[in-house]
């Protein structure tokens, strides 16, 4: 394995999870109420009024233990296998898998119906909400992994990132966004620039998907003409990460731009923190931030398993 794409994967895994992790004591926040950028840190300045005081501090929350379980069952199972990762979730909402202390405070309401709906029925493809109002980034947070792997075509990336969607966020539009962030995201780490990912992943994706689904797929690459509000609707959140992304030249400043947009700040950071620690490589995230992570321990077994067995996903 080349050292430098080890390098990007690493990078991407750590970025995701930090910025998740950073970005929990501002969720909510609207921005003006967001400490200036030079003083968002993973402990907020005394006197900020944080979300989630009970949580350490450099904890991930849903965002990152989701794409933790996604990462674990690709690896487990050589493919995606959607009940395996289902019960996957389900572990995490139920006995707190894939979290640094057990303790789950982060879960949004379409995926605790979700997952309700999979523990009765048991049927992966059926279980989520989908309704065209049921296109929050739940599902978008947790793609990054997608992108991890040795060899697949763009065929294989876009169904792996639509059909991980399915079990919580099964509207067409979270699936084709989805694919799109995890088709830049595949780019990036086979050494393309920002803008060449990007490029590609919408020129990729509008000569692959279905004509009958056209439509989706405008509304989606529409909301690059929309200004960033760093909200929790999988249109805005994406194009909110990726501006913070193709607008900064570190990672740090990345994310603290990401933050500053306040609302759903670590969904936004975790999105733009995966590509921005791809783009950047683990030497690139501050130290001080790797540091203050909780449960790297979890990260690291993941990522040794990730490396023995990675080259045989499909
Ligand atoms: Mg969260």
């Amino acid at each position: 394995m080349p050292q430098d794409r080890w390098e990007r994967i690493r990078g991407g895994l750590y970025g995701l999870l930090i910025g998740d992790a950073l970005g929990v004591p501002y969720e909510f926040s609207s921005p003006e109420d967001i400490p200036e950028r030079h003083l968002i840190e993973m402990s907020p300045p005394s006197g900020f009024a944080r979300a989630h005081r009970a949580v350490p501090v450099g904890t991930w929350s849903d965002d990152g233990a989701q794409a933790l379980v996604l990462l674990d069952s690709l690896v487990t199972c050589s493919s995606l296998d959607l009940k395996q990762f289902s019960d996957g979730l389900l572990a995490w909402y139920r006995t707190g898998f894939m979290t640094p202390d057990g303790h789950v405070f982060d879960i949004g309401i379409q995926t605790m119906q979700a997952l309700g709906n999979y523990a009765r029925s048991g049927d992966p493809l059926t279980c989520s909400p989908s309704d065209e109002r049921n296109n929050g980034n739940g599902s978008l947070m947790r793609a990054l992994p997608c992108a991890f792997f040795l060899t697949p075509t763009s065929t294989d990336i876009i169904a792996r990132a639509r059909k991980q969607s399915m079990p919580t966020h099964a509207h067409l539009r979270s699936q084709l966004a989805c694919a799109l962030y995890a088709l830049m995201a595949w780019q990036m780490v086979e050494g393309g620039t920002p803008i060449e990912a990007l490029d590609y992943a919408q020129g990729t994706l509008e000569e692959a998907v279905h004509p009958t689904e056209r439509l989706e797929l405008g509304i989606v690459l529409d909301g690059r003409l929309e200004p960033s509000k760093g909200s929790g609707y999988v249109v805005d959140s994406l194009w909110s990460a990726i501006r913070c992304v193709l607008a900064t030249s570190d990672y740090e400043a990345c994310l603290r731009n990401a933050i500053a947009l306040g609302n759903d700040t670590d969904t936004t950071a975790c999105i733009a923190g995966g590509l921005a620690g791809i783009l950047y490589g683990e030497q690139g995230i501050p130290v001080r931030w790797k540091e203050a992570l909780n449960g790297r321990a979890i990260v690291e077994n993941t990522l040794s398993r990730l490396a023995i067995g990675q080259a045989t996903v499909a």
